[in-house]
């Protein structure tokens, strides 16, 4: 269930600031009509020049003092005569006025027919005023409480009701966006959450992690039955850390622990802890414990728990929102209650960053790991991936997976859904070994690349190249057989490439095969040098390749008589690209670089002669290749066997390794 996704929605955030925006409008417009109509057609300022001359010729009928205005109300006939005069058309009176008439309606029949005052004059300091306005039989008084009643509704019109109308508003638009999670409710951990009431994965779905799954398979037992731990003293675990590649099924082995448990699943992403604001991942982690505890017993699933998780560091320029977060993360483990059944489960590939205190017991105790499935595994998991899809008889997973050395799970269950897309694509009903190996072909070196012509010049020179890498390969022992040969270029820069099966899965190299697979890497560039007497681009990657390995001989396997056993180098993020560090002085760096050197030159003349003795196998079967443009391991032994004057051998024999398809080893880059 997707709490998150109403949320994220652009077009309701727009909706809101829309309303907004018009109702601020309205408010605006309304409050300045009413002002306006209340400032209405009032009585008309005079000077005060002009009211004693009024009050001399005795126009005047009353006149009310306040504290800085005078207003004076002029008598029947004064009135009409000043009207026509000046073009006014009588007091229809202002809204207060109006207002007002209402609000004291009912209180005498003399004050309902008093008018409204004509005019009004600012307050002078003029103390025969009176002695004036008596002399002239004028009515005067003040009016303070209707200049207050004024002053007030004019306040509440103005001030109170647009301030008051503007809060209910935000109000009501904080409640909204707090309720999802949206720009207010950034503390609220719901933000990136999602829930699962049942995930209907169990460990049946997960195929080859066996020592994983029998690890959860505990977990599941403490969510069972807690009680059973509880009662003789054992702690309940209150976390477990999945480590290992991306794509290996940790979220999968996690939602299989939950549908084993049948308790719901909680699952977000480290990386949506952390805000660009300090505090914020701290108080979703907060908020995240105490909706996991309302649910409880549930499991919680941080991935990527190194996006907070890193190593604390105190030097200059650490990150405070990360820090805070991840503190707070272990203060929480540290405060739940174990015996509600919530368990956390993270996953990582990177768990030599995580920060100590996080794999502390009592934390994230226990550590699971979910490696690259081995060849039994692979099939284990193409097996399940295969279930619902149909294939035919010709299918062999086994032969799939010994090809796919290194691939992951996802790796796999793509692999077989790209083979059933292809066999729609070509109108069929079922899927079928070709399909499959097609497959592997598409996720290991991408689709085949049709609109690249090749000139007649690259075609050979690729030809050549290709069948250089071949024949070394057949040359030598410790090779793995060949199962193919294409100059069909590839989307992901493989002009060409040789397949090679390896005839079972191996977890060991020996120096040897070490060896020759440098050889082989470099045949392609010889095979380039001895017919064409030039080099060209395509030997890059195998140039990188087979330095690789001639280092990490070197530096890393101690296959080295100068270096011996010293280690040279170790391994980083083992789970993610392997890269390696050089732990030595640098002039040690130089001299194993002068190592690998040495070591690349003698297996590049050992291809070269090779090939140089084999010229006649490399002409014929790179015509055949330039014909064909791809070729199988059989139709490339079979050539190779009639030049050499070797005999068939023994079918069965042959077929044991040819029949495999086998893992590409190299790719010739453009
Ligand atoms: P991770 O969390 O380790 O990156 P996932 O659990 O997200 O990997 O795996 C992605 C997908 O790959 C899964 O949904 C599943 O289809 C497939 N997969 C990975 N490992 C396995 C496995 N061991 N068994 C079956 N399917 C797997």
């Amino acid at each position: 269930m997707d709490n998150n996704n109403k949320n994220k929605d652009p077009n309701h955030n727009r909706q809101g600031w829309g309303i907004i925006l018009i109702t601020t409008l309205l408010v605006t417009f309304m409050v300045m009509g009413l002002y306006s109509m209340m400032q209405g057609s009032g009585p008309e300022q005079i000077s005060y020049d002009k009211f004693l001359s009024l009050i001399d010729e005795g126009d005047v009928q009353e006149v009310s003092l306040n504290s800085d205005r005078i207003y004076i109300t002029l008598t029947d006939e004064a009135r009409q005569e000043e009207y026509q005069e000046t073009g006014r058309t009588g007091n229809p009176g202002n809204v207060w006025s109006q207002l007002q008439d209402q609000m004291q309606s009912g209180s005498s029949t003399e004050e309902e027919s008093q008018r409204d005052p004509d005019y009004y004059t600012g307050y002078v300091n003029d103390y025969t005023l009176v002695d004036k306005l008596e002399k002239a039989g004028v009515e005067f008084g003040s009016k303070p409480a209707d200049t207050m009643g004024q002053t007030l509704l004019e306040l509440f019109l103005t001030v109170i009701l647009p301030i008051g109308l503007m809060a209910l508003m935000l109000v009501w638009l904080m409640r909204k966006m707090t309720k999802g999670g949206g720009v207010m409710g950034i503390g609220k951990s719901n933000a990136k959450m999602y829930m699962e009431k049942e995930t209907g994965v169990t460990f049946q779905d997960v195929a080859g992690e066996d020592e994983a799954k029998e690890s959860l398979q505990e977990v599941v037992d403490f969510l069972h039955n807690p009680g059973k731990y509880s009662g003789i003293g054992a702690k309940l675990p209150k976390g477990a850390l999945l480590v290992g590649p991306p794509g290996t099924g940790k979220t999968l082995l996690a939602k299989a622990v939950a549908g084993e448990a049948k308790v719901p699943f909680f699952s977000l992403s480290g990386s949506a802890f952390v805000e660009m604001y300090v505090g914020v991942g701290a108080s979703r982690v907060r908020d995240l414990f105490k909706q996991a505890q309302q649910q409880a017993p549930c499991i919680v699933f941080i991935d990527e728990i190194d996006a907070i998780g890193k190593t604390r560091d105190s030097s200059l320029g650490g990150n405070d929102e990360r820090e805070q977060t991840l503190n707070q993360l272990l203060a929480e483990m540290d405060g739940f209650d174990t015996n509600k059944g919530l368990l956390i489960l993270a996953a990582t590939n990177r768990p030599e960053i995580l920060d100590p205190a996080l794999l502390r017991p009592g934390r994230f105790d226990r550590r699971i790991i979910v490696d690259k499935p081995d060849l039994k595994g692979r099939v284990e998991i193409l097996k399940v991936h295969a279930k619902d899809v149909r294939m035919d008889e010709s299918v062999d997973l086994e032969a799939i997976a010994l090809a796919t050395s290194g691939a992951v799970g996802s790796d796999l269950a793509n692999m077989i859904n790209e083979a059933a897309i292809n066999a729609v694509k070509h109108g069929r009903q079922v899927v079928s070994q070709k399909d499959l190996f097609e497959a592997v072909e598409v996720v290991l070196v991408g689709k085949e690349k049709k609109d690249r012509i090749m000139s007649k010049e690259e075609r050979q020179i690729v030809s050549y190249h290709e069948v250089g890498h071949a024949l070394v390969t057949a040359l030598q022992k410790n090779t793995e057989p060949v199962q193919k040969i294409t100059i069909v270029p590839r989307t992901m820069g493989a002009l060409g490439y040789v397949m090679q099966t390896p005839e079972e899965e191996k977890f060991l190299n020996t120096k040897k095969e070490l060896e020759a697979m440098i050889v082989v890497a470099l045949g392609g560039r010889a095979a380039e040098e001895i017919v064409f007497d030039t080099v060209t681009t395509g030997a890059a990657n195998d140039i990188e390749q087979a330095t690789k390995i001639a280092r990490a001989m070197i530096t890393q396997y101690g296959m080295s008589e100068r270096f011996g056993l010293m280690g040279l180098e170790s391994i980083q993020n083992r789970y993610l690209d392997g890269r390696a560090v050089l732990n030595c002085g640098d002039a040690t760096a130089g001299e194993i670089d002068e190592e690998v050197m040495k070591m690349l030159k003698g297996a590049y003349a050992e291809a070269k002669k090779l090939l140089a003795e084999n010229r006649e196998a490399l002409d014929k079967i790179a015509a055949f290749l330039i014909e064909k443009e791809t070729i199988t391991g059989k139709e490339f032994m079979k050539i190779f066997r009639e030049v050499k004057g070797i005999p068939e051998p023994d079918e069965t024999e042959e077929s044991s390794a040819a029949e495999r398809e086998g893992r590409i080893v190299m790719k010739d880059g453009e």
